[in-house]
């Protein structure tokens, strides 16, 4: 007999409507698993929330790393509650934490347009939005190298450096043109500065140049990240592949989930490929899959947060587990549950759709919804 399909998930819900939208979540995986036939174990973590750091002292217990190394894949939340503790420590004491720990060098978010839900943006010829965002996530402008001088007088001068190796650079842009090679489009679009930032960046579109020689068939652009932000808002169905450095991914990883619609359906990745899951000699880096928005304090306790990019990231953990008919399972389940709400809402029905989206709906309403479709 084949033995069951299995997988150990770390649940880390966080803060905010993080507790919020990983239950009906958890239950839309469970749904997945129950009809697909694998097992999913959840351990649930209360650390890497702002309520563990205001009873501990910090953000995280002494073990953390042994714990999240036990498990296939890391389910985490949203972090943050800034009237108690600054954002700085909670997001460096967690996801940041976990990002450089684990070496999860690509930050990977989808951003489709989902029937259902309105874009904010004109969309004038018609097109579909589908393109991905692949961020570096691990060095750059985000290096934490620099300092202070001459603090607190008139010659107060702050410096921090970029750093852009060799290694970090071409793992990040060769996981995009891969990508981009196995999508219909094939076009790979790169985000620079190499007019205005003259050491840095010209680095990058060198090894962009390089490396782009051995994908033959993927169609290369660049832009400076100014008016590449510009054409995200203007023309955002032209794209497919985008890949950016730490900060310019950051911005772009953002603005491009705002441009179908509503951050709360966002999901996203932190990954590291080169980590096996089969081969745990070495030393095992588990990837994180996360929703775009964070804690949204200003929604928190109210049952209004959307629910889809939390059920979304489960989607894409699940896929990069291995399990591909069921992540396809809950793509088409939420595709399915927004067409069909925003059709009994204009008809005048019960309304399923979150305010983000235009609605009067609730968190477990709609995770509900996608949980009884995915169960078929
Ligand atoms: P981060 O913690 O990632 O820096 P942030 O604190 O800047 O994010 P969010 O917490 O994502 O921002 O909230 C930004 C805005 O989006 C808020 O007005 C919030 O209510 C709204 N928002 C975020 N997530 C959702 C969601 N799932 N459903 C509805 N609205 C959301
Ligand atoms: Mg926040």
């Amino acid at each position: 007999m084949a033995s069951q399909r299995s997988y150990t998930i770390a649940v880390l819900p966080g803060d905010g409507i993080g507790l919020e939208v990983m239950p009906p979540a958890l239950r839309c995986l469970e749904a997945a698993a129950a009809r697909f036939g694998f097992q999913l174990e959840f351990r649930s973590y209360p650390w890497a929330s702002c309520t563990y750091y205001l009873e501990h002292g910090k953000m995280l217990p002494d073990d953390w790393k042994a714990h999240l190394q036990a498990c296939d894949a890391i389910y985490f939340g949203a972090v943050g509650d800034p009237a108690t503790v600054p954002d700085h420590i909670s997001l460096w004491g967690s996801i940041l934490t976990f990002r450089r720990e684990f070496d999860q060098y690509i930050n990977l978010r989808p951003c489709r347009l989902i029937p259902g839900v309105t874009s904010p943006l004109a969309n004038r010829e018609g097109k579909p939005i589908d393109f991905v965002t692949v961020r570096e996530n691990t060095e750059g402008e985000y290096s934490s190298i620099g300092g202070k001088i001459f603090e607190g007088t008139d010659r107060e001068t702050v410096i921090q450096n970029t750093v852009f190796t060799r290694t970090g650079v071409d793992r990040v842009v060769r996981y995009a043109f891969e990508l981009a090679r196995r999508r219909p489009a094939k076009k790979l679009t790169s985000a620079t500065k190499s007019n205005g930032i003259s050491i840095t960046m010209p680095y990058w579109d060198e090894r962009v140049a390089e490396i782009g020689k051995e994908y033959p068939e993927v169609t290369v652009e660049k832009y400076h990240i100014d008016i590449l932000c510009a054409h995200f808002v203007q023309r955002p169905h032209t794209f497919d592949v985008v890949v950016g450095s730490n900060l310019f991914g950051d911005i772009l990883s953002d603005l491009g989930p705002a441009c179908t619609g509503t951050i709360g359906i966002a999901p996203s990745a932190n990954l590291n490929p080169s980590a096996n899951r089969a081969d745990r000699t070495k030393e095992w880096f588990p990837s994180l899959f996360e929703p775009v928005h964070g804690s949204a304090p200003d929604i928190a306790g109210k049952g209004i947060a959307n629910p889809i990019g939390m059920i979304w990231a489960g989607q894409m953990m699940l896929d990069y587990l291995g399990e591909k008919d069921a992540a396809e399972a809950v793509m088409r389940a939420i595709e399915s549950v927004l067409a069909t709400a925003k059709d009994a809402q204009m008809k005048g029905g019960a309304d399923l759709l979150t305010p983000d989206m235009r609605g009067k709906g609730t968190t477990e309403g709609l995770g509900s919804a996608i949980e009884k479709e995915i169960r078929g």
